[in-house]
């Protein structure tokens, strides 16, 4: 293994989502499209970008919204499964994921920035999360629990 160079994500006042295992960070909350999917270990959040992830071989899925095209993605670090990146939808109605990235919430660490209370006070409304709760009552129709399917198994 050659030497790691780690993306850093700079303090925003945002959320840093990081790998549980070894604390590398992954993702800023203000990336969190949405938080209402799910994998077979539960709870899951799509995010538009990542940092540090590395990813696997193409593979088709069927899940609950249809066949879609993923990779697995890992930790750059440790090497953990972290979740999968949609690459193709058969379905044109799943097709606002492609290119993004669904992370098992069970393999995130969420650390507040120091920043974030402080902004927070200052603006009164939080760091853009009333923003998202916004989009997500929006969206509500096309609320999705993709799920790999049983039959999926290495
Ligand atoms: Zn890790």
């Amino acid at each position: 293994m050659g030497r790691l160079l780690l993306v850093s994500l700079p303090a925003t006042g945002a959320v840093i989502y990081r790998c549980k295992h070894c604390d590398t960070p992954l993702a800023y909350a203000t990336d969190i499209i949405s938080r209402m999917f799910c994998c077979k270990n539960g709870k899951a959040y799509l995010f538009g970008k990542l940092v540090n992830v590395n990813v696997g071989e193409k593979d088709d899925r069927e899940m609950t919204t249809g066949m879609h095209t993923v990779c697995d993605i890992f930790c750059v670090a440790c090497g953990c499964i972290l979740g999968w990146k949609y690459l193709a939808a058969v379905e044109k109605a799943q097709r606002y994921k492609v290119g993004k990235f669904i992370l098992d919430r069970g393999v995130l660490v969420a650390a507040a920035s120091p920043a974030a209370a402080a902004a927070a006070a200052a603006h009164g409304n939080g760091n853009g999360n009333g923003m998202w709760q916004q989009q997500q009552q929006t969206s509500g129709d096309d609320q999705d629990s993709d799920e790999e399917s049983s039959d999926h198994q290495d």
